[in-house]
């Protein structure tokens, strides 16, 4: 047993069931999990290890609900930093055809390395890509070093080039390997309870680099073990040509097609959705992984945030790339999607004074998606929002800074609309993984070392 006490909190924010933000607060920690959380006095007032963190703001970990680690790689590639979706992919292809199982832990530990940095106690990856003989546990050993939640979804692509599809074949794989790699990573890895730390997800690539029996059979092999599935989906206005003229259907008909409807499946983007497609995810459950920056990057279009939570349905933020975004800062995520969310109701062309102008996106709101958001969209129940009983993720920043000077009249605000910070704090499970601004669990100069000489590898040849 081991018990964490955290006093003088500045600003608590819970995301629990009622929102509540709380000043001046405590949390007590048992075994990994919070055990009480309110007012100091109503709290044990000793534990094996205090933390003063006073003058802080407190916020529930974050949750990455899209992401590609090993892309960090290949960040800003000159060919396929002005390309759209579709060349930027063709650019990309061969070089990623170069990776190694090296390259896979070394890239998981830089990308996981930002997310901790900027707030993220749970991250979703998905790799869909296993050159050179590299598999998915490369990328799970290299993230239980560095101590954030990991939600490894095996993706795949089985359509190459002489098939019709948009991928090189020398980076697709047999569907009879996929499908057999996919049940042996289900039954090593995935574990289901509270407070899990590896979670597998099943995940081929898109629809444009899949058959439909991969998908269907994907389906299949997801529901008998009861994991998730997750895939790329409406992304562009290219991908919504694809799916009309090769299925004859819009991506969302086509996903309904193969049986990839309902609340264990998850979509990246769903920039272009209509209202009926909309509603489809909100009565099924479908959760969306908004990728603000990503889209912004590629042109991809904004997706209808708010029109899909007003709706109901469950969206999460994801920094997605990191070769389309190309950061993986979280908390900066969360602010580009309040501000692109924004440019989206000023586009529709309504005056603001009008009463019927579309609403902007709070701070709040933002921070709500990437907290309690994303942990919907993961099926996750035991993280997401600080309250008895839930896992003890949480960051802290301190609000004595030159960025926030001003804006402490809010400070939750501050977090949202001033320049995007780096945590002070980063708890996984009552486990500091960021302390006073320093990551413990990774030799950082030596890490960004080994992945400059890896990149430019790949990029030379
Ligand atoms: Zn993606």
């Amino acid at each position: 047993m081991s018990t964490l006490l955290i006093k003088n909190i500045d600003t608590l924010v819970t995301m629990d069931n009622e929102r509540r933000e709380l000043q001046h607060a405590s949390i007590f920690i048992k075994d990994g999990f919070i055990q009480a959380i309110g007012s100091a006095q109503d709290l044990p007032n000793a534990a094996d290890e205090v933390l003063d963190l006073s003058g802080h703001l407190v916020l529930p970990g974050f949750v990455n609900t899209h992401h590609h680690f090993y892309q960090t790689l290949t960040r800003a590639v000159p060919k396929a930093q002005n390309a759209n979706l579709f060349n930027w992919l063709v650019t990309l292809y061969p070089i990623w055809a170069r990776l190694t199982p090296e390259d896979i832990r070394i890239s998981t530990q830089t990308a996981l390395s930002e997310l901790a940095l900027s707030g993220c106690t749970t991250a979703s990856d998905h790799l869909y890509l296993f050159p050179n003989g590299s598999r998915l546990d490369d990328e799970i050993g290299a993230a239980a070093e560095v101590g954030l939640r990991l939600h490894a979804s095996r993706g795949s692509m089985s359509l190459g080039q002489s098939q019709g599809g948009l991928p090189p074949d020398s980076v697709v794989d047999s569907e009879e390997e996929i499908l057999r790699d996919s049940q042996r990573l289900i039954e090593t890895y995935h574990d289901p309870n509270p407070g899990s730390m590896v979670q597998i997800v099943l995940a081929p690539c898109s629809p444009f680099s899949v058959t439909g029996e991969l998908m269907r059979q994907s389906a299949a092999l997801a529901r008998q073990y009861g994991v998730h599935l997750h895939t790329h989906l409406a992304e562009t206005k290219d991908e919504e040509d694809f799916c009309l003229e090769k299925f004859g259907h819009r991506p969302v008909t086509y996903m309904q097609e193969v049986d990839w409807i309902g609340d264990d499946v998850w979509f990246a983007h769903s920039v272009h959705v209509n209202d009926e497609e909309i509603r489809l995810y909100a009565h099924t459950g479908c959760g969306v992984a908004h990728c603000p920056g990503s889209n912004m990057r590629l042109g991809s279009g904004i997706a209808p945030i708010l029109k899909m939570r007003s709706m109901g349905v469950n969206v999460g933020i994801g920094v997605d790339g990191s070769a389309s975004n190309d950061s993986s800062h979280l908390l900066g995520e969360a602010r580009l999607a309040m501000l692109l969310s924004r440019v989206g109701a000023g586009l529709q062309g309504a005056s603001r004074s009008d009463e019927d102008a579309p609403p902007l996106m709070s701070a709040r709101q933002a921070i709500e998606l990437t907290t309690r958001g994303g942990a919907a969209v993961l099926g996750r129940e035991d993280i997401g929002s600080l309250a008895k009983g839930k896992c003890a993720d949480l960051v802290a920043i301190d609000l004595n800074r030159l960025d926030y000077a001003g804006a402490l009249h809010d400070p939750v605000a501050a977090a949202m609309f001033c320049t995007p910070q780096k945590v002070d704090y980063n708890i996984v499970g009552g486990k500091l993984i960021v302390s006073e601004g320093h990551l413990l669990t990774v030799n950082l100069p030596n890490l960004i070392k080994r992945h400059n000489q890896a990149a430019a590898r790949l990029l030379n040849g």
